[in-house]
């Protein structure tokens, strides 16, 4: 069965996406699918067997040993939870490297689909409105400014007692937005790019986490009434 709802939800790193769409999943209850963790899973693979990253071919080769599933709290690589292992900060290095590799990408968003076909999900990562639901309901482009987004990263660090220095936290969300935008396969858009594919913007800059969630909330609930209605008209 297929039912037809899917949220899609993208943008930049830092800018909220996971804690909040874990809230309004929760809140909808409405199953809620972090495709990064497919990749950042996926990348944990390939270093575990020692093959060198920049060796696309040798990459790809794994693909057949590899399987990955999901659930609402964890991620199984070939049957072993790798939640915590997978936000290494050498799986943070490798992954925007091996998730551009084409093969590699349509093997998981064809999984990504799967998932849809049997339950309404809400999905987040970078491509998601325009490569695996660009025919989603609700495609929303969740981003906040560069400077605001290092300053909740530096409070973030300061609060966990860990060493925080602002201009190096921004200058390295800047990096990674360009490196993100700039690959070849499974880009993250532009603001204006997301615009002009139809995306509805949340900017969260000015926003407390609440707010998020709610101005995410009433965009799902809106298309879920257009969607009743149009049901009514053909029905
Ligand atoms: O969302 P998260 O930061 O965990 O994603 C980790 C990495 O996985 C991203 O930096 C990006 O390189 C890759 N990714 C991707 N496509 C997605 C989601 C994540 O290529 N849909």
């Amino acid at each position: 069965m297929n039912n037809g709802f899917a949220v899609a939800v993208d943008g930049p790193a830092g800018a909220g996406k996971s804690s909040t769409t874990d809230t309004v999943a929760k809140r909808l209850g409405i199953k809620k699918i972090n495709s990064g963790s497919m990749y950042r899973a996926v990348a944990l693979y390939v270093l575990r067997k020692g093959v060198d990253i920049h060796d696309e071919e040798a990459v790809l080769a794994q693909l057949p040993n590899i399987e990955i599933e999901l659930t609402d709290e964890d991620v199984f690589l070939n049957g072993e939870n790798v939640i915590t292992e997978i936000r290494n900060p050498v799986v943070d290095a490798v992954v925007p490297i091996t998730s551009e590799y084409l093969p590699l990408r349509k093997k998981m968003v064809a999984k990504q689909r799967e998932y849809a076909k049997t339950t309404e999900v809400l999905m987040e990562g970078r491509d998601i409105g325009y490569e695996v639901f660009p025919d989603a309901p609700v495609r929303i482009y969740l981003h906040a400014s560069a400077k605001e987004r290092a300053n909740r990263r530096y409070k973030q660090n300061i609060a966990n007692g860990m060493a925080a220095d602002y201009e190096q936290i921004l200058n390295k969300i800047n990096e990674r937005d360009m490196q993100d935008q700039s690959r070849k396969h499974g880009r993250l858009l532009t603001l204006e790019d997301a615009l002009a594919k139809g995306y509805i913007e949340v900017d969260s800059s000015n926003m407390s986490e609440e707010e998020t969630v709610n101005a995410i909330i009433a965009h799902i609930n809106a298309a879920r009434r257009k969607q009743c209605f149009i049901d009514s008209q053909e029905g």
